[in-house]
């Protein structure tokens, strides 16, 4: 066992603070990480609050996770002490279910063990995350990040950057395609820059008119304030994909009104409340809504070489962990440009 630093949120309704943990003997398949860099997601916040009706306190959030490898154990093959490697939203899985085979970890019929507010495959060992100063994780649940990417920009991907990834490649993206993206936020600016990068017309449709300039610099080609219901009407029936990043509840109805026939909308954000969706603006079109969960390790390696390969990182705000509660309660007023990175060594 190895004592390490972390944050930790012990109840719903108290900041986090400061918090000590034991991170397991570095196991025959394992690679320790040191870890440099964390991103903060929604995911966090939702969790830290119980928003999801699914906490366990202590929680160390943090699943955007890079650093340096420090040990690595006896049977490990993939990674050396020194290497950069990442862990993302997933820590382990079955690896036998038809979900697992398929490079669908996320999906792992068993549960997979996700990397923080989960546990490990035995159901007892409780996870906990990259608000941390290092971490033990199964080589196959680790991921190589390219020395080329700046690296603290590299953390949001392991999140953000496969969840947005994924959905683009599973209803395959392609030039000309058009592509709605809904919230500018962590995942919305990289949902933005990977359909970009994919050779689709992007329009950005964000409440926030001051984010319009961003939007066109990160990418999109075009711009619509869901404000405006006028909005709605001029881009009526356009889109073959929607990626919907939005963290609240909002009406889905009105988003499914801009899919052409036969588009698609998928939900990435996870609103505490659900939505009534009308069978109307479904049927008219033979419209899809569906949804999408993170992305297999697979997936995610294959995301990460891509942005090593169009030099894609997230635009983040480096920030001392002790401003973790400040940055949650920035989150919450919408003012984050575009994710927040917490910088371990200040830990
Ligand atoms: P974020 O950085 O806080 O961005 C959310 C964006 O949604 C905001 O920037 C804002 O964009 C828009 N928004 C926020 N409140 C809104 C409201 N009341 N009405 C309309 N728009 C609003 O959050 P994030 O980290 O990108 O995460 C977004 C959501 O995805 C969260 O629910 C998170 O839990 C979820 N998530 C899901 C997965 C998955 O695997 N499916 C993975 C990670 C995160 P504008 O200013 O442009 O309107
Ligand atoms: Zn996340
Ligand atoms: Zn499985």
């Amino acid at each position: 066992m190895t004592a390490a630093k972390a944050y930790a949120a012990t109840s719903a309704t108290t900041p986090l603070t400061p918090f000590q943990l034991e991170r397991r003997a570095v196991g025959p398949h394992d690679v320790q990480i040191e870890i440099a860099f964390c991103g903060i997601c929604h995911s966090d916040l939702h969790q830290v609050r119980n928003e999801w009706g699914n906490s366990t306190y202590p929680m160390v959030p943090g699943h955007e996770i890079v650093g340096k490898v420090t040990a690595v154990g006896a049977h490990v093959k993939n990674f050396n002490v020194g290497d950069l490697a990442g862990v993302g939203c997933l820590v382990d899985s079955c690896r036998t279910c038809a979900s697992c085979k398929r490079d669908l970890e996320q999906f792992c019929e068993k549960g997979a063990a996700f990397t923080y507010n989960g546990s490990e495959m035995d159901r007892k060992t409780i996870t906990q995350g990259g608000y941390s100063s290092s971490i033990v994780t199964d080589e196959a649940f680790c991921l190589k990040i390219s020395p080329k990417l700046d690296l603290a920009a590299a953390a949001p991907l392991l999140c953000a950057g496969i969840t947005t990834y994924s959905p683009l490649r599973h209803w395959n993206t392609k030039k000309g395609d058009k592509v709605g993206v809904v919230g500018l936020g962590g995942l919305g600016h990289m949902a933005v820059k990977l359909a970009a990068a994919m050779g689709a017309e992007v329009t950005m449709l964000s409440t926030s008119k001051s984010k319009e300039a961003d939007a066109r610099k990160l990418g999109a080609h075009h711009f619509g304030l869901t404000s405006d219901e006028g909005t709605f009407k001029k881009l009526a029936g356009q889109f073959d994909l929607i990626i919907d990043t939005i963290s609240a509840p909002h009406d889905y109805n009105k988003y499914l009104g801009l899919l052409r026939v036969e588009g698609t909308m998928v939900l990435l954000g996870v609103p505490p409340e659900p939505t009534l969706v009308s069978a109307f603006p479904l049927i008219m079109g033979r419209r899809s809504l569906s949804g999408s969960l993170i992305g297999g390790i697979k997936e995610t390696q294959e995301m990460l070489d891509f942005c090593a390969e169009h030099n894609i990182v997230s635009e983040i705000e480096l920030i001392p962990v002790q401003q973790v509660n400040l940055a949650y309660e920035r989150m919450m007023k919408n003012d984050v440009r575009y994710r927040f990175v917490l910088d371990m060594k200040t830990l």
